[in-house]
């Protein structure tokens, strides 16, 4: 077996370390000249870490960053809506919630691929399928030839405009921003927290070696431009509870991005006859439940082991589809719900949810955990 991937991102260089383990022929394609993961960092939660331990890719990603103990929901002002010990999770599962910078996770992931198997500026514009597998067309003209094409290239996946035709992306009604700055003096703990404000949200996500990655939302028509980004942001959070106005005084300019945050409807179709979609290509998502590369993630250890078990490849992606495309779309609609909720902007319906949180806040996060963390990435 022979596998093309489009696109090195999480779920792609997941993929490719895990077929390679297998014995599967795997060249991963990736449009950038250069490896220079775009987004600040990443929360890896504990579904997550269970997959990539099934291929022990764990450790090198707990070495990437820092395990989290627990969660706090917060209002604008800093009280508390809810909080959770991670521990509970962490003890039935037996994998952490590990938060990294996106650069430091793709390294990890990376160094348990072989030498020379991602090929830089290789931007994949098309293929054509038969009974026998799959040519892929490249930006340049090259051309390759493989028994299966796997896209991975993202929310705008080419891969996945030719499988499916060209859709547009469904706008959440937010913008956001993401940063790093120094954790010093900010006394932020093993503690990954989310605030809500009217029609804003501030998060705050320790990841060791001394930093913190945060991020923000406000609701905006899509398209915006910052002019002089920390300044825009302080205007806007700057009266939030600390450390918010420290963390953004802290943050240089060039490590501050802004993203409309937009995901697709789900889909029920990800596959065709020598052709497979994986992470955002298949189902992309709002990042209200942290689990875009999660999801991908998962795809890529279940898709891993379909293809390494020797199976044909039809079968296979069968399998595939039937085990991810349930799962991941539930996380794409629960992900897009929470964020509209988590967007109010009316202070009486704010007020009642902030009541709703403090109430049944815990309840209701450990029955969605338990579901979310309990899927089985070595089932068949
Ligand atoms: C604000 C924000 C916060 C987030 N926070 C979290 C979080 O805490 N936890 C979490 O799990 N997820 C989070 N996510 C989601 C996560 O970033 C994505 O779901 C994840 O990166 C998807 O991985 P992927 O491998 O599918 O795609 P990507 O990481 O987007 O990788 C796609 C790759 O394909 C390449 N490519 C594109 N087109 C082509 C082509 N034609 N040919 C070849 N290569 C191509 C790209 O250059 C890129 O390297 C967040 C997202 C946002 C916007």
């Amino acid at each position: 077996m022979n596998v093309l991937i489009a696109g090195a991102g999480i779920g792609g260089l997941t993929l490719a370390a895990g077929l390679q383990q297998l014995g599967v022929r795997v060249q991963v394609l990736e449009r950038a000249p250069v490896l220079k993961p775009v987004g600040a960092g990443l929360v890896v939660q504990i579904n997550a870490m269970r997959a990539l331990a099934e291929f022990g890719l764990d450790a090198a990603v707990k070495q990437a960053g820092a395990v989290a103990a627990q969660t706090a929901l917060l209002d604008w002002r800093g009280r508390v809506l809810t909080a959770s010990s991670l521990t509970p999770w962490v003890e039935k599962f037996g994998q952490p919630v590990v938060c990294a910078l996106r650069s430091r996770l793709h390294d990890a992931l990376g160094s348990h691929v072989a030498p020379g198997t991602v090929e830089l500026g290789q931007a994949v514009k098309a293929y054509a399928e038969d009974d026998d597998g799959v040519t892929v067309t490249l930006e340049s003209g090259r051309t390759l030839r493989a028994d299966l094409l796997v896209g991975a290239d993202g929310l705008h996946s080419r891969v996945r405009a030719q499988l499916l035709g060209e859709q547009p992306t469904r706008y959440s009604g937010y913008t956001s921003w993401r940063g790093v700055c120094s954790a010093a003096g900010l006394a932020l703990a093993d503690t990954v927290s989310e605030s809500w404000g009217e029609g804003r949200r501030f998060g705050l996500v320790p990841v060791g070696f001394d930093e913190v990655y945060w991020f923000a939302t406000a609701n905006a028509p899509p398209g915006g431009k910052d002019s002089a980004q920390p300044d825009e942001l302080l205007a806007r959070y700057g009266d939030w509870h600390a450390p918010i106005p420290q963390v953004l005084r802290g943050t240089p300019a060039e490590r501050l991005i802004r993203t409309d945050i937009s995901d697709r409807p789900p889909v029920t179709r990800w596959t065709s006859k020598r052709v497979a979609l994986l992470g955002d290509a298949a189902h992309p998502m709002t990042p209200n439940l942290g689990q875009g590369a999660c999801q991908a993630i998962e795809d890529a250890v279940v898709l891993a082991k379909l293809l390494g078990a020797g199976a044909d490849v039809a079968a296979s992606l069968e399998r595939y589809e039937q085990r991810r495309v349930p799962r991941a779309n539930a996380v794409v609609e629960q992900a897009h719900r929470l964020g509209a909720v988590g967007q109010w902007e009316n202070g009486l319906a704010r007020t009642v949810r902030d009541g709703a949180m403090r109430v049944f806040g815990e309840r209701l996060g450990r029955s969605g955990l338990d579901a979310l963390y309990g899927f089985e990435p070595s089932g068949a």
